[in-house]
């Protein structure tokens, strides 16, 4: 009966960690989108070209972005903050398989459509320029 007791001593572990883990992720989480609310745009580029930029809000209603370029075609999806591609016809589909961006300095990349997607700040007025690549 020892085995019987030594479970449910770890599942209790198992149970305080998780608990812990998921407070202290809540609290990032939060502590994050209110300090960094609309100080954030999403730079799109196709081909290298600034196509669009979009500055993000945790209020955001939700919109997509449509890209063509040399015979592929992608779908940007942005809401609440955050970016992903919610479509894209290249063979890879890294770009869609990479789910959601948010955090400044984050990017998309399509190689096949040469798109991207780049979470800037707005914070100072040569944060646009230090991000392109
Ligand atoms: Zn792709």
């Amino acid at each position: 009966m020892s085995n019987n007791k030594r479970n449910l001593f770890s599942k209790g572990d198992i149970f305080i960690v998780g608990t812990v883990i998921i407070i202290s992720l809540c609290f990032l989480f939060s502590a994050f989108n209110s300090a960094n609310e609309s100080d954030k745009a999403v730079c799109i580029k196709v081909n290298g070209e600034i196509y669009t930029e979009i500055s993000l809000s945790k209020s955001q209603e939700p919109r997509e972005i449509r890209l063509e370029n040399n015979g592929h075609n992608a779908v940007i999806y942005i809401e609440k903050g955050e970016v992903c591609f919610s479509y894209s016809d290249c063979p890879d589909k890294l770009c869609v398989n990479q789910g959601k961006i948010s955090k400044t300095g984050e990017s998309i990349v399509c190689l096949p459509g040469r798109f991207s997607a780049s979470i800037i700040s707005l914070k100072n007025d040569s944060g646009l320029d230090a991000v392109v690549h």
